[in-house]
C-alpha cells in the first residue's frame, strides 16, 4: 500500500492526536500512525490526573505553572472527558512538617489556589482518610479521560480535514534524499505487508519510544532515561476528590477516582527495556504501603488490575534522582541534525498534550507556509457518539435510555450493551476486516469491571462470530491474545476475591475452551 499526505504523524498517544486535530484546524491534512492502537503507550498507562499543578510546586516551578494553565484551557474546551473533583493534599503523622507549611507559599508563587483545611474539614469530606492526617489543603486538581480524549481528537480531525488514522501501522525506517524524508517504510502488524507513506513533513510523536525513532532518521539529538511507573485499580471508587500526599512527590502518595474506581500510584523505576512493561509485586506492595498511610482502607480493598506505563525524562544532568527530573517536554527541529523535514516532540504530561501539539503545529505550519493560528485552545472538541463508551458508569444510562429488550448487555460488570459494541466496530479506522477485542476494550468499557474480560470476552467474540466478523479460528486466538493482555494485569494482584475470580477465569479460558491449547502462528502450543 502506498499513502501520499501533507503530514506525517508517527505515534497515537494524546500528543498524536492532539497534533492531528491541530494540524486539521489550520487546514493541513495528515496521516497519524501507531504500531499497536490509540493510546497504546503511557497515554494508556497513566494516572488519568488533570494537574492543577501544585503536585510540581516545590521542584519544578515551570511544569507548575503550565499545568495550572493547560488544566484550565481543557476544563473549558473538552468538559466531557473530565471530572472537576478538586483535589486534597494531606499529611499524616511522621511527615516533613516544614513542607507542609511552606505548601501555600509554594501555590501562590505558581499562582495556583490552594484552601488550607483542618484534619476534621478534610474527613468530612473524604471520611475514608486516614485519622492521623495532620494537616490538609484543597486544590484545583481533576481527573480526565485521555482513552476519550484521543479518540475525540482523531474523530475532530477526520471532520476538519482528509486526514486519517492507520492503527497496527509500524515505522520501521526512513528513506532520505538530500537532507529531507522523502518517505516513512512502515509494516501492517496485522498482515505483515509494507506500507510506504509519503509526506512532505514528518512528526516523530513517539513518547518513550521518540529517541529509537529519531534515530531512524539519524538524528541523534533526542536523549531520554526511561521511568517506569505502577500503579492498581480498585474495585470501588474511594474517595471524590483526588488525594495526594503532602510531602515532595513519591511513591504510592496520590489516589485518583476514576468514575466507579480509584486508581493507586505511582513507583518509579528506572527502565531500559521499553517492550515488556509490567507491574512487579514489590512495586504493588509499595504502593499499598504508602497509600494506606493516607487512606487505611486501602490496605484491604479488592484491586482489580494493575498496569505500567513508562515516562520518557528528558536527560539534563541534574541529580540522578527521577523524581528531580523535569516534568516538561521538549520539541527538537532536527534541522540542526540536517534533516530539514522532521522534529520531535516529547516528555510533557497528559495536562500539557494540547500545548505540546500547538508549538509542534507552529513549527510544521511554518515550514509549509501555513500562517493560520492555533485554535485548540479557543474550539471545543465536539463530542462524537462513538466515542462516548469509554466513560466509567455511563453505559448503564445509555442502555436504560435505549430501552429496547433486544439490545442484550454482553459485559455485565460495566453494562455494555451489543449496541455499543456494533457503534465502536462502525466508527474504528483499520478495523473494517477483522475486529479485536482489544480494540474494543481500548474503545469502551467492556473488559475493565471486576471479571477482567473473563465473561465479556466470550460473550463479544460470540457477537462477533454471529456479525460474520470472524469465521474460522481466529476468534478464539483473539480471545486468547485478550484474556493473556488482561492476565497482564492482574497476576500481581490475586489475592483475595480477585485470587477466586482468576480462578473461576481460568476454569473456563482453560478448562472449558482449552484457550491454553490453540497453536500460536508458529506452531508453537
Ligand atoms: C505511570 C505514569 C503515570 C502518569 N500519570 C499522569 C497523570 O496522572 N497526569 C498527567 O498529566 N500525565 C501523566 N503521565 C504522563 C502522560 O501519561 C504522558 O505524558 C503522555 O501520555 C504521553 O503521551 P504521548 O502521546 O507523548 O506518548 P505515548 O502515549 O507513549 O504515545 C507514543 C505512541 O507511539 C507509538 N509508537 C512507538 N513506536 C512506534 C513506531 N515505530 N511506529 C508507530 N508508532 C509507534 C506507541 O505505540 C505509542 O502509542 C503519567 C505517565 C506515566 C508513565
Amino acid at each position: 500500500m502506498h499513502i501520499e499526505t501533507e503530514v506525517l504523524i508517527i505515534g497515537g498517544g494524546v500528543t498524536g492526536t492532539g497534533v492531528m486535530r491541530d494540524l486539521a484546524l489550520r487546514g493541513i491534512n495528515c496521516c497519524l500512525i501507531d504500531r499497536a492502537d490509540l493510546c497504546s503507550g503511557a497515554s494508556g498507562g497513566n494516572h488519568g490526573l488533570l494537574h492543577s499543578g501544585c503536585r510540581y510546586v516545590s521542584n519544578d516551578l515551570h511544569s507548575a505553572m503550565e499545568c495550572r494553565k493547560e488544566s484550565a484551557i481543557l476544563k473549558t474546551i473538552v468538559p466531557q472527558c473530565i471530572e472537576d473533583t478538586g483535589g486534597l493534599f494531606v499529611a499524616v503523622k511522621g511527615d516533613d512538617l516544614l513542607f507542609a507549611e511552606k505548601f501555600p507559599e509554594y501555590c501562590e508563587t505558581a499562582s495556583i489556589l490552594c484552601e488550607s483545611l483542618t484534619p476534621r474539614q478534610a474527613r468530612e469530606l473524604e471520611p475514608l482518610l486516614s485519622k492521623d492526617i495532620i494537616q490538609a489543603f484543597r486544590v484545583p486538581d481533576a481527573t480526565i479521560d485521555p482513552f476519550r480524549l484521543a479518540l475525540l481528537n482523531v474523530a475532530d480531525a477526520g471532520r476538519n480535514s482528509d486526514s486519517s488514522y492507520y492503527p497496527h501501522t509500524e515505522l520501521l525506517n526512513f528513506s532520505l534524499e538530500k537532507g529531507t524524508i522523502t518517505t516513512a517504510v512502515c509494516r501492517d502488524n496485522k498482515t505483515g505487508k509494507k506500507t510506504t507513506i509519503h509526506a512532505k513533513q514528518f512528526i516523530n510523536a513517539g513518547g518513550a519510544w521518540a529517541m529509537e525513532i529519531a534515530c531512524l532518521a539519524g538524528c541523534e539529538d533526542v536523549s531520554l532515561l526511561y521511568s517506569k511507573g505502577s500503579l492498581l485499580i480498585s474495585h470501588d471508587r474511594l474517595t471524590n476528590h483526588v488525594i495526594n500526599r503532602l510531602r515532595p512527590p513519591g511513591d504510592g502518595d496520590i489516589l485518583v477516582p476514576g468514575g466507579t474506581v480509584s486508581v493507586l500510584g505511582t513507583t518509579s523505576v528506572r527502565t531500559d527495556n521499553l517492550n515488556d512493561i509490567r507491574p512487579t509485586v514489590p512495586e504493588i506492595d509499595k504502593n499499598v504501603l504508602e497509600g494506606a498511610a493516607m487512606i487505611p482502607a486501602l490496605a484491604t480493598t479488592r484491586y482489580i488490575r494493575a498496569f505500567s506505563g513508562v515516562r520518557p525524562l528528558l536527560q539534563s544532568g541534574g541529580s540522578g534522582d527521577d523524581r528531580e527530573a523535569t516534568r516538561g517536554f521538549a520539541l527538537f527541529d532536527h534541522e540542526g541534525q540536517n534533516i530539514s523535514n522532521f522534529c520531535t516532540i516529547t516528555g510533557g504530561k497528559l495536562t500539557t498534550y494540547r500545548l505540546m501539539a500547538e508549538k509542534t503545529a507552529d513549527l510544521v505550519a511554518r515550514r509549509l507556509n501555513n500562517s493560520t493560528p492555533c485554535r485548540t485552545h479557543l474550539n471545543l472538541l465536539v463530542d462524537d457518539e462513538s466515542c462516548r463508551w469509554t466513560e466509567p458508569g455511563a453505559s448503564p444510562k445509555y442502555w436504560y435510555q435505549s430501552n429496547d429488550p433486544d439490545n442484550m448487555i454482553l459485559c455485565e460488570c460495566e453494562m455494555v450493551p451489543q449496541s455499543a459494541i456494533d457503534e465502536i466496530i462502525s466508527g474504528a479506522p483499520g478495523y473494517e476486516k477483522e475486529m479485536t477485542l482489544e480494540a474494543i476494550a481500548l474503545r469502551s468499557r467492556a473488559g475493565k469491571g471486576p471479571c477482567q474480560g473473563s465473561f465479556c470476552g466470550i460473550r463479544i467474540a460470540s457477537h462477533l462470530y454471529d456479525r460474520d466478523f470472524y469465521t474460522d479460528q481466529t476468534g478464539l486466538t483473539h480471545m486468547r491474545n485478550f484474556f493473556d493482555e488482561r492476565f497482564k494485569g492482574t497476576r500481581t494482584i490475586t489475592w483475595g476475591a480477585q485470587a477466586a475470580q482468576m480462578e473461576l477465569a481460568e476454569a473456563m479460558h482453560c478448562g472449558l475452551l482449552g484457550l491454553d491449547m490453540i497453536d500460536e502462528p508458529s506452531g508453537e502450543k
